[in-house]
């Protein structure tokens, strides 16, 4: 089943559609200029005005001919969430982890341009050999759930569960990749290691085979779907608010607690609800309900399956003809799936929802841009992580990838 029925916006529309979540249409993706974009001032980099009004033609035009200028020297990435007009340039695609460790993989390149949002870029930075350089498109791509852990609230919240615990407490610190490169070192730097949503488990009993608790950051649903299914009670899981001093928790709480949960969410998967599985269940007879382990509990429980945007990915890919599937993650990725599997019925649990807006950041005319930059030798948007913190961080994602 199509989903989705490509239908121009006028910009007034374009501005509801980005500013009232409940009116957000899903069937407005449709590609144009960058200077048509939704709400594009208040959030996008400057960039020389003549990219602004390009057609996708012609930007598509130049993409194609800078990329066949660069040749081998370049790669480009492309994570799953990324709109259709900007992942058809991606060499390589997957979820944080694929990427992850493809970039680790790659040799004799010079340039890698991620399109994804700000951390993973980091990390493709971190796992590539120095001299490699990587661009991402947009430097306002950031991730709005890795903006909710500070690295200084955590230092703080660090120090705070010491002095309630004790000094010589047993906490090992686990953070998700969606985290600031810095807050990769302070793992690595203390026994601790990165997940992501498709080695969460694996992580977490690493932890546990070094610890007794474990400080899990910064995205709190992530953090409890992981731990009830290894078999921890709700209530050995507190949410550390670090809004509040000592996370709002009191000594009692913390000595009980096995993990300490991050109060983080994601804004794109927090929106999925159990009441959503109810009326897809009530509305499509047989229908299977999979969402991302960023969903809240609740929804993780209401759902038959949950998994990684990859786990997602092979279950539509690989089930039968005629299924119906109800999906709770980005829209992106469920309209792509849809399109991909037209004798199956793939649609979004949440009729409304929005593209991730930090994803949405990468438009084809910054990858023109950056491109046309390197032909021109000048590298715009490299991002680099300074060597101290790359020491660390590289420490605690080789950890990640040496997980069985
Ligand atoms: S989908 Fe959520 S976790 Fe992923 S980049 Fe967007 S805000 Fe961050």
């Amino acid at each position: 089943m199509a989903i989705l029925t490509p239908k121009a916006l006028n910009y007034a529309e374009q501005l509801v559609m980005y500013t009232d979540p409940d009116t957000c249409p899903t069937d407005a993706l449709v590609p144009v200029p960058l200077a048509e974009e939704p709400a594009f001032v208040s959030w996008q980099q400057d960039i020389p005005r003549e990219y602004l009004a390009m057609s996708p033609e012609e930007l598509d035009r130049r993409i194609a001919s800078a990329r066949a200028k660069l040749g081998t020297r370049l790669t480009i990435l492309g994570h799953h969430y990324q709109r259709d007009e900007v992942i058809q340039y991606a060499d390589f695609t997957g979820d944080s982890f694929k990427l992850a460790r493809h970039a680790a993989e790659q040799k004799d390149l010079e340039f890698v341009l991620f399109c994804g949002v700000h951390f993973m870029a980091e990390s493709a930075d971190i796992l590539t050999d120095e001299s490699v350089k990587v661009i991402l498109p947009n430097m306002a791509a950031g991730c709005s759930m890795a903006d909710m852990a500070d690295p200084d609230d955590v230092y703080q919240a660090w120090d705070e569960i010491h002095e309630m615990l004790g000094q010589d407490a047993s906490v090992v610190p686990v953070t998700y990749m969606n985290s600031a490169a810095n807050l990769k070192a302070f793992v690595g730097e203390r026994d601790g290691l990165v997940c992501t949503s498709s080695n969460a488990d694996k992580a977490l009993e690493y932890a546990f085979a070094r610890g007794e608790k474990v400080l899990f950051f910064p995205d709190q649903h992530l953090g409890r779907n992981t731990g009830y299914a290894m078999g921890f009670a709700l209530d050995e899981m507190v949410l550390w608010n670090w809004r509040m001093p000592n996370g709002g928790t009191t000594p009692e709480q913390l000595k009980k607690a096995k993990m300490i949960l991050w109060q983080g969410h994601c804004s794109t998967h927090q929106r999925f609800t159990a009441a959503q599985i109810e009326k897809a269940r009530a509305e499509h007879p047989g229908v299977q309900v999979i969402v991302h382990p960023e969903c809240p509990w609740e929804t993780v429980q209401a759902a038959d399956f949950n998994g990684s945007t990859e786990k997602i990915v092979r279950a539509v890919t690989d089930s039968p003809a005629g299924s119906t599937w109800a999906i709770g993650t980005e829209i992106n990725l469920v309209k792509r799936l849809a399109d991909q599997n037209p004798d199956k019925t793939v649609f979004c649990l949440d009729p409304v929802i929005c593209p991730c807006s930090t994803m949405y950041r990468i438009h084809p005319a910054y990858i023109a841009w950056v491109l046309e930059s390197l032909i021109q030798g000048r590298v715009v948007n490299e991002v680099k992580v300074e060597s101290d913190t790359r020491k660390w961080a590289l420490v605690a994602l080789e950890r990640m990838l040496a997980l069985p």
